[in-house]
C-alpha cells in the first residue's frame, strides 16, 4: 500500500475514535513525523510517522523522534493499518486500567 493511502486509513481510524489528527510541516527542522494526534477525551498527544512496509527512517527522522522522546513525548512509526489499530485499542485499554 502507498504511504499516502495507508495514511488516509490511518486518519479516517483514528478520526472515529475521536482523535484529532494534524498534519505536520516542522519549517525549523527536518524529520518531523507525519501526524501528531489529539485525544478529545483524555488529551493524550501521538506523535505518528506512516512508512510503506520495510520504510527507513532518515538521519534527520531518527534525530527528531529522539528529541520528542526526550521531552516525554509518544512516537509511533506505523507501516500497516493492522499495527496502528493493535497500538490504538492497546492505548485504550490501559487507559481504561488508570
Ligand atoms: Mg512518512
Amino acid at each position: 500500500m502507498l504511504e499516502s493511502s495507508l495514511e488516509k486509513h490511518i486518519v479516517d481510524y483514528a478520526k472515529r475514535r475521536g482523535w484529532w489528527m494534524t498534519k505536520i510541516k516542522d519549517m525549523s527542522c527536518n524529520g518531523a513525523p507525519d501526524r501528531r494526534m489529539i485525544c478529545a477525551k483524555t488529551g493524550r498527544i501521538i506523535f505518528v510517522e506512516i512508512k510503506q512496509i520495510r520504510g527507513r527512517l532518515s538521519e534527520g527522522q531518527k534525530e527528531y523522534h529522539k528529541k520528542l522522546k526526550a521531552h516525554h513525548q509518544t512516537v509511533w512509526i506505523v507501516d500497516s493499518i493492522t499495527l496502528f489499530r493493535e497500538k490504538l485499542d492497546d492505548l485504550k485499554r490501559k487507559d481504561l486500567e488508570l
